[in-house]
This record gives structure tokens, C-alpha cells and sequence, in this order.
């Protein structure tokens, strides 16, 4: 079976998902036909086996355009072109906060600066959301957000996120119909930097002073990514014990009674996040690390308690799968066939994406 997500740019961008069957054998040709006609423009295509059976499918993604008139090819609209004006230098808190401020007020119709919490030092955990009709939920409109920075001393991702709030800006401005759908469609939130003591640490000592854990944790000295509560031991017990779905729902999970207690160890950058979770009805989010070149989706702990690594999927698992691999087959560092490694594990052979748990078991990540 073959599987193709047509794209088409009209007055507006239409999706359109279908399923063309394939052959049996490998003689047989099939031809099967578009819907509409289409002048492709980008062909992406990821053999998987992406159903639970094991059938072997082909996705392919066509971005294109539908034929205003088939008898005159060279009848385009301009396709909209990315003119980069982006401020690619390294930015400390104070720089980041101004560049904030510079792009809410190149942009304040669709722009929103909120904190969601101090870290321990007292720096202000600032958020930059990006919607039309900031600070407002609106019916039907996903909310997605980016994390970057838990490790304070990771800082590509805040790098990346910095540029993505300055791109979405500015092509937002251009009429850049994707932006302008993602803004008007969507309501997106960025967390430059989860940790701003950790960061500030690295950043003043410098790369050659310091080692590779300076600056990762809190001033305190937590992990954020062995903070958070494990949801999953109390999910899995409930589903070993039929609970699942009706006494024990698993769209939504109570944190366990002991994470509250007042001697629990918990950052307070921590608590401002998961605040931040309850107060948004969030349906995706990402978190940017540094370090290996990979997507990784959840679960991220195994199951099997004393196994350090498991594949352990989410009921969810094609879909984050999928998302995995659209991230990983766009993103051109990781298309590169001579790119050398980060560290020791070649993630290639998978696509470049992996199931948390599959890698290395962490509880309580986010
Ligand atoms: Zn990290």
C-alpha cells in the first residue's frame, strides 16, 4: 500500500491524505492517479512499515501546486520566497529578552510575551507566544510549545527557537502562506531556556573553562530531565490492574501523591513548567537538547523496570513516529549522508529518529 499526503497551494494550502494500493509482485505495474492534477514541487518519500501487521507501505508527500490551467504551465503565482534577515549571534539573557521585546514589536498583532515562573536565582522564565489573537485559546486551534535550555549549557536549541520566533515574525509579515497558516491555525509558545542559572553559568565561564556538565543542571543542581514526575509507573500499574481507561483515564494522569509533599526535591523550574501544562491545554510539545543528532518520541522510560533499554511505544506510536520522521527528514544536517556522528551512536540507519526508552531509560523526563 501506497500512502500519499498531497499538498496542494491554491488560495489556500488543502491537505489531502490518500491511500493508493500497490502491486503484489514486483512485475506489476500500478498506476493510480491524483485526485487533481499537481505540478510538483518537493517529493519526500519514506518507505516504513507502518502498519501494526508489519505491511510494507511507501509514504510520499507531495508538495505542489494544482494546475490553474493545464494549457498554460507558466501561469504561476510568485511562490514565496524565505529572505532571511535573522540575527544569528549567541544571546545571554538580557540580549534575549531585548530581541523579545524587538520582535513583539515588529509583530504585536500576533506576538505575546508571558512568564510562566522565576528560576531559583530569579530570573524570569519569559515565553514568547506566537497566534493570531494572542492570549487567547481558541476553539479548534491546536497549542503546541518548544522547550529549549533544560541542560543550561545546550544551547542550540535556544539559538533555534530565538530564530524560529524572529522567522515566523517576518515571514508572517511577508505573507508567507505556510506562516500565515501555522499563526492563524495554530497557537504556538516558546520556552527559550528552561534553566537561565544553568545557562548563565556556562555562558560566563566560557566553552574552554568549563566541562561538559557546567552549567547543565539548576543552581540547585537538578536534572531537569529526571525531574518531573513518573506518570508512567502509575499508567502502567493502573493498566496491569484493568483500571484502563474508565477508573484510571490515560489522557490525563494524576501526579503522584509523594511528588507534592513538601520534602520532595523538586526545582522550582520544574513546578513552573508543569503550572504552565495545567494552566494550556497543550496537545504536542518538543523539547531541544544538545548533544546527538536524533528525534526521539515517547515513552522515554522503560516499562520492564530493570532494563535500561526497551522499546516501549505510546498507544499514540504511529503518530509520533511520524512526526519523528517529518522532523528528521527535513532537517537538512541530519539528511547528510557524511555528517559525522555527535558521540558514538549512529541513529542513521533508523531514519535518525528513536523511541526514548529504546535509547536509554530516563523517569521523570519531559
Ligand atoms: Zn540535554
Amino acid at each position: 500500500m501506497y500512502q500519499t499526503n498531497l499538498r496542494a497551494t491554491h488560495q489556500q494550502l488543502i491537505g489531502i491524505s490518500q491511500i493508493f494500493p500497490g502491486n503484489k509482485d514486483p512485475e506489476t505495474p500500478v498506476l493510480n492517479r491524483f485526485p487533481v492534477p499537481v505540478v510538483a514541487r518537493y517529493i519526500r518519500i519514506n518507505p516504513q512499515t507502518w502498519f501494526e501487521n508489519g505491511t510494507i507501505c511507501l509514504r510520499a508527500e507531495v508538495l505542489g501546486c494544482p494546475v490553474p490551467d493545464p494549457n498554460n504551465i507558466y501561469y504561476w503565482d510568485d511562490r514565496p520566497v524565505t529572505s532571511d534577515k535573522l540575527d544569528f549571534r549567541h544571546h545571554d539573557y538580557k540580549e534575549m529578552r531585548k530581541l523579545m521585546k524587538k520582535v513583539n514589536e515588529a509583530c504585536p498583532n500576533i506576538t505575546r510575551i508571558y512568564s510562566i515562573g522565576k528560576s531559583y536565582r530569579g530570573l524570569k522564565m519569559y515565553v514568547m507566544e506566537i497566534s493570531d489573537n494572542p492570549g487567547q485559546h481558541e476553539v479548534g486551534e491546536p497549542e503546541f510549545r518548544y522547550v529549549a535550555g533544560m541542560h543550561g549549557n545546550e544551547a542550540l536549541g535556544r539559538e533555534l527557537l530565538i530564530n524560529l520566533m524572529e522567522y515566523l515574525c517576518h515571514e508572517f509579515q511577508q505573507g508567507n502562506p505556510r506562516v500565515v497558516r501555522l499563526v492563524t491555525k495554530t497557537r504556538i509558545h516558546l520556552l527559550f531556556s528552561m534553566n537561565p542559572d544553568g545557562y548563565e553559568t556556562a555562558y560566563k565561564l566560557g566553552s574552554e573553562l568549563s566541562g561538559w556538565a557546567m552549567g547543565r543542571w539548576t543552581y540547585e543542581g537538578f536534572d531537569l530531565n529526571h525531574n518531573f514526575a513518573d506518570l508512567n509507573t502509575g499508567l502502567w500499574d493502573a493498566e496491569d490492574n484493568d483500571l484502563v481507561p474508565h477508573k484510571f483515564p490515560n489522557h490525563y494522569l494524576p501526579i503522584p501523591e509523594y511528588y507534592t509533599f513538601p520534602n520532595a526535591t523538586v526545582a522550582p523550574e520544574t513546578w513552573a513548567v508543569i503550572n504552565w501544562m495545567q494552566r494550556y491545554p497543550f496537545v504536542l510539545s518538543a523539547n531541544m537538547h544538545g548533544g546527538e543528532l536524533v528525534v526521539t518520541y515517547p515513552f522515554d522510560m522503560t516499562r520492564t523496570y530493570w532494563k535500561a533499554q526497551e522499546l516501549t511505544p505510546t498507544a499514540d506510536d504511529l503518530m509520533f513516529r511520524w512526526l519523528a520522521t517529518v522532523y528528521a527528514t527535513t532537517n537538512l544536517a541530519m539528511l547528510d549522508d557524511d555528517r559525522r556522528l555527535c558521540h558514538y551512536d549512529d541513529f542513521m540507519r533508523e531514519g535518525n529518529i528513536i523511541n526514548g526508552a529504546n535509547w536509554h531509560t530516563v523517569a521523570g523526563s519531559r
